[in-house]
């Protein structure tokens, strides 16, 4: 059963599942979003290859992304720890730390919470509520043809820093230092936290989505949910200096990284076709202002029919041929 399918078993038809956040009638002016997400020792993380403060960093950055990914701001939070007898004081301390490093960053508050002993492993859930402008979620559904598709900052370099850790895991490599930005990428993801209420304010952008999946698996979840197509240029889409270099050190294959690999925690988004000249133009300043890149990667087509990922010379790249075989929503 993919995660998909278990999600639609438990929401039985709900309509308002499927999107980053639930949306919540809140007062006259705003809307609630509230999310959840769980990281759990040995599947999302291993101890030995984190630090507590990373941890508790990661735990909070997962879930403030979601509610950036609607175009609203993190307000509150509760958080739930199921820690075994082997984590020590000194070892909260740390998890405390980096929760409270993104507090700050995201501006978000501790609001209440559950701690509990557990027989084996780490599992830590964070629930956070944030609040946008009455009816402007974006949603995934938005989407439209011929809308312009984005992205915020680079791809693959969380996926790539997971390679590196498997090979320190297994092989008991020391880490080399070119290696350190993309293990810090994976262990720390930075999401463009200011720029979802940013993208909202422009009135343009039609669907958004944080990347978690790997950018073809979340851009499918944005033409599923909004009934279209895409046609997706390969060769736009952005890296994080050195991935070249590292990947081909790893073995690893740079273009499935890019497109498949997960845990980005960027933006992906459409932007109304009329609007693209506009928007264009107002990328410069925002740009500078969140030091955040923001790069057109492809257009939504009519047909749901076509997901294609074009090369640099415009041939179709086989999407079977990319080892991506998990293409309905998986
Ligand atoms: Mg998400």
């Amino acid at each position: 059963m993919t995660e998909w399918e278990m999600i639609q078993k438990f929401a039985r038809g709900a309509e308002a599942i499927g999107d980053d956040c639930a949306v919540l009638e809140k007062d006259a002016t705003h809307d609630w979003l509230i999310t959840t997400d769980t990281l759990q020792e040995g599947v999302h993380f291993w101890r030995a290859l984190t630090t507590f403060e990373q941890l508790g960093w990661k735990a909070l950055a997962v879930s403030v992304s979601d509610i950036n990914a609607m175009g609203g701001e993190s307000k509150q939070y509760l958080l739930s720890v199921g820690l075994p007898s082997s984590v020590k004081p000194k070892d909260i301390e740390g998890l405390a730390k980096g929760l409270a490093a993104l507090e700050k960053e995201s501006r978000v508050t501790l609001i209440g919470g559950n701690t509990t002993r557990t027989a084996d492993g780490i599992v830590i859930t964070t629930t956070v509520l944030g609040t946008v402008p009455k009816g402007k979620a974006i949603l995934r559904r938005g989407a439209g043809a011929g809308d312009a598709i984005y992205v915020t900052g680079t791809f693959g370099g969380a996926s790539a820093g997971l390679l590196c850790l498997e090979r320190v895991r297994h092989l008991e490599q020391p880490l080399r230092a070119n290696r350190l930005p993309f293990v810090e990428r994976q262990l720390s993801p930075r999401p463009p936290l200011q720029v979802g209420p940013w993208l909202r304010e422009t009135g343009s952008v039609t669907s958004m989505i944080d990347v978690s999946d790997g950018l073809l698996a979340d851009l499918t979840h944005i033409a599923e949910a909004s009934k279209v197509g895409y046609v997706l240029e390969e060769a736009r889409v952005p890296t994080q200096p050195g991935f070249e270099e590292v990947v081909r050190e790893l073995k690893g294959d740079s273009i499935l990284l890019k497109l498949t690999g997960g845990e980005d925690y960027e933006l992906l988004f459409t932007v109304r076709e009329q609007d693209v000249t506009r928007f264009e133009r107002s990328l410069q300043d925002a740009q500078k202002q969140f030091a955040v890149s923001m790069t057109r990667v492809g257009t939504v087509v009519t047909s749901d029919k076509i997901r294609r990922v074009n090369d640099a010379a415009g041939n179709e790249r086989k999407l079977s041929q990319l080892g991506f075989d998990h293409f309905a929503g998986g």
